[in-house]
């Protein structure tokens, strides 16, 4: 695909099932890959956002998404989905441009997760089960008491910009399964994605105000969803500095709030892995994405024994990286979201050669237009900076360990607790591994992106409940208990 074949979605805001002119300072959309603005956004103010989320309180109160049966709601979400598969060059164009990641890899990835993600989410909307529970009254009458799920109401989510079309998929197909109406907030560096759902969703039979996307900067787009008093759960992804505010919201009202945040996750590679085998794997953990996926194992921690294999064996798959134009099928590696993301990760790249990390391979940014950074490997220790924090940029550091208790020790000596990956050959030693790490997702010599049959989220400062799955469809609910005496 050439991006000027790529058709721009509409500019404005989508309130109560039209495009209405935003109140806020317009803002540019750049394509990192060059710099160069793509198209300009409306922007929504407070009262644009009251706007929304009036419209989207009036399609759940006394609309007809939360009353229309499971079935039908599902038959709308699958013509969503099919809709999404129809114009997956469009979305993984848009991906392209926005965020400056391969469209191979973005058609072939999140817009194929987006339509199973719908039609995963689908498929529960006429499934949503409660319990019946035999409990006597305290009088010793006969009692009939059961539970029923109940759609938690209106929804704001706000997504960051790393894999739009995926992670905003993950938020509207789980909400609107259940019946629940949605007000989202799409990053201000990747909202082009968000614009073409709001667009497909309509033409898919979306009643208005079930879906309303309000695009603006996070500090007054973003808060004046999470202090709104109409909003009845808050789903949340992106950094922990901006979930601890949102929790913080969250908790002023007592809003319930699902925060999938940042990670620093491990890769355990044991003695007995095979390193040829997973080297590919590893380093795609690393880079995919430029290391901008929450999930990356940047953590390498290496049996003493095999770093020098496994510090040979991922240069090699830095070296054969191909970074360039996500337009062209040969690129593996696409830019950095923008500048400061670039600054901040060479940053890091200082900070681990200041304290004294081997570097192995790149640390640079090559001489192009756009905001690339090369792939890079360190051999360092836990305690680092660029072992503690994490850079979001495509930065990974190998750390030695002796034995199993070490690298057990070390995998969780994180604030962060998201994923983890084991690499080993021994089925007792990857179990007993994977029962001792704190993170929400263990990986047992694979790596990918995650699934909508499997929850998704993390540990410690990784984030609050889960997101996918079914524990992600009860998320968007209530649990009532009904008793009924007789
Ligand atoms: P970010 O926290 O800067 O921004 C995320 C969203 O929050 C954006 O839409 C932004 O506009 C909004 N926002 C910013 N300030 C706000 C405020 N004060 N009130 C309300 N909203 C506000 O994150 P980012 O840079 O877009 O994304 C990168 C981060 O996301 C990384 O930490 C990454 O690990 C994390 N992430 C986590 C997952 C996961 O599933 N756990 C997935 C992808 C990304």
């Amino acid at each position: 695909m050439k991006p000027t074949s790529i058709t721009l979605p509409a500019t404005e805001l989508f309130v109560d099932g039209g495009w209405r002119p935003g109140n806020g300072a317009a803002f540019a959309v750049q394509n990192p890959t060059d710099g160069t603005v793509i198209t300009e956004l409306h922007a929504a103010d407070a009262g644009d956002v009251d706007r929304a989320v009036a419209a989207a309180r009036r399609a759940f109160d006394s609309g007809p998404w939360p009353a229309m049966p499971g079935a039908e709601r599902g038959r709308i979400l699958y013509r969503l989905a099919d809709l999404i598969e129809e114009n997956a060059g469009r979305f993984a164009g848009l991906e392209a441009l926005d965020v400056g990641k391969p469209y191979h890899d973005t058609l072939a990835i999140d817009v194929d997760m987006a339509v199973q993600t719908f039609r995963h989410f689908a498929g529960w909307a006429d499934k949503l089960h409660g319990t019946t529970v035999p409990v006597p009254d305290h009088m010793g009458r006969p009692r009939f008491s059961y539970t029923e799920r109940v759609p938690v109401g209106v929804v704001g989510a706000i997504t960051p910009w790393n894999a739009p079309t995926m992670i905003t998929s993950w938020k509207l197909a789980s909400a609107l399964a259940v019946g629940c109406t949605v007000v989202l907030k799409p990053a201000e560096d990747a909202p082009l994605v968000s614009q073409l759902l709001a667009e497909l969703a309509a033409a898919a039979g979306l009643p208005a105000g079930v879906l309303n996307v309000v695009n603006g900067p996070g500090r007054v787009t973003g808060t004046a969803i999470t202090g709104h008093p109409g909003i009845d759960k808050l789903s949340f992804t992106g950094s922990p500095e901006v979930g601890r505010i949102i929790g913080r919201a969250a908790a002023d009202r007592f809003t319930p709030v699902t925060l999938e945040l940042g990670g620093k996750s491990p890769q355990i590679v044991f003695k007995d892995a095979d390193v040829e085998a997973l080297a590919p794997v590893a380093a795609a953990s690393l880079f995919a994405n430029s290391g901008q996926t929450c999930a990356a194992g940047t953590r390498v921690l290496v049996h003493r024994s095999r770093v020098d294999d496994v510090a040979e064996a991922l240069a090699a798959q830095a070296r054969g990286q191909r970074l360039g134009d996500p337009f062209d099928a040969r690129t593996t590696m696409g830019s950095l979201i923008n500048a400061a993301q670039r600054d901040r990760v060479l940053g890091y790249v200082g900070a681990g050669l200041e304290q004294g990390a081997d570097l192995v391979t790149g640390g640079t940014a090559p001489d192009r237009p756009g905001y690339f950074v090369e792939p890079t490997l360190f051999v360092g220790t836990n305690d680092l900076r660029i072992a503690r924090e994490e850079i979001f940029g495509p930065v990974g550091t190998i750390i030695p360990f002796d034995d199993d208790d070490e690298a057990i020790r070390l995998a969780n000596a994180t604030e962060y607790g998201l994923a983890a990956v084991i690499w080993s050959r021994d089925i007792g030693e990857a179990m007993t591994a994977s029962r001792a790490l704190r993170a929400g997702a263990v990986w047992v010599n694979s790596w990918g992106a995650p699934d909508p049959r499997v929850p998704w989220g993390g540990m410690k400062t990784s984030g609050l409940g889960r997101e996918l799955g079914l524990a992600g469809l009860h998320a968007n609910t209530e649990e009532r208990l009904v008793n009924i005496v007789y």
